[in-house]
């Protein structure tokens, strides 16, 4: 392998995978294992050990239809997807995942996993926001969960079960750069070896980024701090476009000046916000389904309560989250984590006082565009656009996937509901690696040596960083770019932050080019990975400001005071616009353009759901 000191070319060691996986998280560990089961020849690329990855923080559950504890089915599911993306999220790939959930919880659960269990011996499920029975009728337990810890609960299992079947772990590699051979295909990719500075190369036929998400593009996140897009800038680099970026969820609960999150589970399991009266206001916004509505809509009517003066603490800026009812039995049992998290972030002791929260940004819907089988596919830019000015979908980038995160199937459309992000990890996960299973079988793989041309940009990215003598730190142009985004996209948009938003993030590009690293030793050298990682996250905070300030309504988690309309009216009710923008955005990094594509009207089996207000 090259050593630290010799990154050129010619001694740049090259390794052959069948499939190579960035990302040791749910949704990477769970199409590695698909993977390695079959016989293949798996490597997994992570910047943390696989079970610090993010997924392990996951508290509340993962979503399924189990009807253990109350009366459900996958319809009701898909309906309840269907509305909480605010008929953003594409219905076949919804009606997907609500139909294999399922089957893949039960093969969790035949894995090891942990659930909780109900008296009867069957999975523990808890309600969640904007999980009902019957179209919307009243709440029902759907989260299955292992305590507030079902992430964790999770990881550990996929991580047993890929030891077991001979998945090869780079731990603590950082991948830089896909690798595109003249074609246009995928190839593998380029990473460094966080311990040694050593590069290598992961050649392949199929790559797969389950890379996570970039919360750390917010000032104030529930996210990781290794939650800056790594995946989505590889891809960018590669010439992959990106969907949807403006929809950005903020989670209601985070803990107010801390921003660690207090799970929706709280709220499952009876938790009530409460304004400075006491006032469980959310009964206002929400009459039907209360503390339980979607995550934007709880969001959004904090953030109403604190505007109009009924803020708690001196200054008014906080909502604060009742669990003192539940009592102390119920919160050790099923809310332990929270009860740590409120004892060590805010010094609170939940069982007898409620707990200060502020929304906080937490997930990524958009992302690198795939399809339901995860390959990464783009629009089809030789076709033109049909009448109503939109791209068809339709080029496959070969030898590329995305799951997880990172990636854009369109389940979640314009907002998510809580629970779906880990079902997303387990169903697009497994069936990314059954389809690469397929493929590769049908295939004849001879590894031809690379050009090395290939290798050129990244090579000239780490001699250029390595050889910097002036320029700027890069924590330091991090913090701007989360400084621009807190303050231009956040819960509440207006168009004129957002287009200032724009400008500001597009005056960085000089100082993004001119990153000084000033530490240039090779061993455990972070400021070297954060240089990298602040280049991602420039990315994907352009994608995010340039496509929000390009959808002139307000959907989803996208809320947006301009384009504020009335629950009746005829045209936009709630500033929903659907005759204008029920359509994908499609940003491109190399001239920061945007286009359009139709969201996908037709489910696999079951009729469409019309679009309707969105009301709980
Ligand atoms: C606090 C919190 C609680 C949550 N609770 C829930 C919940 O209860 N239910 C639910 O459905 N969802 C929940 N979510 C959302 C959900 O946990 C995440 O969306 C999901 O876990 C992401 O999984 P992933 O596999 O896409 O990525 P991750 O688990 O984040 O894994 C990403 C992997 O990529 C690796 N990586 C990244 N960049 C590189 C690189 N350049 N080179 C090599 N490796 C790299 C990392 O090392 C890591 O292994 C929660 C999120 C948060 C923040």
């Amino acid at each position: 392998m090259a050593t630290r000191q010799d990154n050129t070319i010619s001694n740049i060691k090259t390794l052959n995978y069948d499939a190579v996986i960035v990302g040791g998280g749910g949704s990477g560990m769970r199409a590695s294992l698909q993977l390695a089961e079959s016989g293949m020849n798996v490597a997994v690329i992570t910047k943390v050990f696989p079970t610090r990855s993010h997924t392990v923080a996951a508290q509340g559950g993962i979503g399924a239809s189990l009807g253990n504890m109350s009366n459900d089915n996958w319809h009701f599911h898909f309906y309840d997807t269907v509305k909480g993306s605010d008929w953003l999220g594409d219905q076949d790939a919804i009606e997907y995942m609500c139909r294999e959930a399922p089957k893949v919880v039960y093969e969790l659960e035949h894995m090891g996993m942990p659930f909780d269990r109900n008296e009867d011996g069957t999975i523990y499920q808890r309600p969640f926001g904007g999980h009902t029975s019957n179209y919307g009728e009243k709440a029902v337990q759907r989260a299955c969960a292992a305590a507030d810890r079902t992430g964790h609960a999770l990881l550990h299992t996929l991580y047993q079960k890929n030891l077991e079947q001979g998945t090869q772990f780079f731990i603590e590699w950082i991948a830089l750069d896909l690798i595109k051979d003249e074609d246009g295909n995928i190839n593998g990719v380029i990473a460094l070896e966080q311990e040694t500075g050593t590069v290598a190369v992961f050649q392949s036929p199929v790559t797969v980024l389950a890379t996570g998400g970039a919360g750390r593009i917010f000032a104030a996140s529930t996210n990781a701090y290794i939650n800056t897009g790594d995946g989505i800038g590889m891809a960018v680099r590669a010439g992959v476009p990106l969907q949807d970026m403006e929809f950005w969820q903020f989670h209601p609960t985070g803990v107010a000046g801390a921003g660690v999150l207090l799970t929706e589970g709280c709220r499952g399991e009876g938790a009530i916000l409460r304004n400075k009266d006491g006032e469980a206001f959310m009964e206002r916004y929400a009459p039907t389904v209360k503390d339980l509505a979607p995550r934007d809509l709880v969001s959004r009517s904090m953030d109403q309560e604190i505007k109009e003066g009924r803020g708690c603490g001196p200054n008014g800026d906080y909502i604060v989250m009742d669990m003192t009812h539940l009592g102390v039995d119920t919160i050790m049992k099923r809310l332990p984590s929270v009860f740590e998290i409120g004892k060590n972030f805010a010094n609170v002791d939940i069982t007898k006082e409620p707990i200060p929260v502020i929304p906080t940004i937490h997930y990524m819907m958009g992302g690198i565009p795939t399809t339901i089988h995860g390959q990464v596919i783009t629009p089809n830019l030789e076709a033109g656009t049909d009448d109503e000015g939109l791209y068809s979908e339709g080029t496959i980038v070969k030898g590329l996937y995305a799951i997880g995160e990172c990636a854009c199937v369109s389940v979640h459309g314009a907002n998510r509901l809580g629970t779906n992000s880990l079902l997303d990890l387990v169903v697009f996960g497994r069936a990314a690696g059954k389809h690469i299973v397929d493929g590769f079988h049908h295939n004849d793989h001879n590894y031809k040596p690379l050009d090395t041309h290939v290798l050129d940009f990244t090579v000239g990215r780490l001699n250029k960083l390595q050889q910097s003598t002036e320029g700027y730190n890069a924590q330091d142009v991090a913090d701007e770019i989360r400084a621009i985004m807190q303050k231009h996209a956040s819960v509440f948009r207006t168009q004129a932050l957002m287009d200032e938003g724009v400008e500001k993030l597009l005056a960085l590009e000089e100082k993004i080019d001119h990153i000084h690293l000033a530490d240039k030793s090779q061993v455990f050298n972070t400021a070297r990975i954060e240089a990298f990682e602040v280049i991602n996250l420039y990315e994907v905070a352009k994608a995010t400001m340039i496509s929000a300030a390009s959808r002139h309504e307000s959907r989803g988690a996208h809320s947006v005071a301009d384009y504020d309309r009335p629950e009746d009216d005829d045209y936009a009710p709630n500033g929903r616009n659907d005759h204008d923008w029920m359509k994908h955005t499609i940003w491109y990094s190399d001239d920061n353009r945007i286009i359009y594509k139709p969201v996908r009207k037709t489910p696999l089996t079951v009729d469409y759901i019309e679009p309707k207000v969105r009301v709980y």
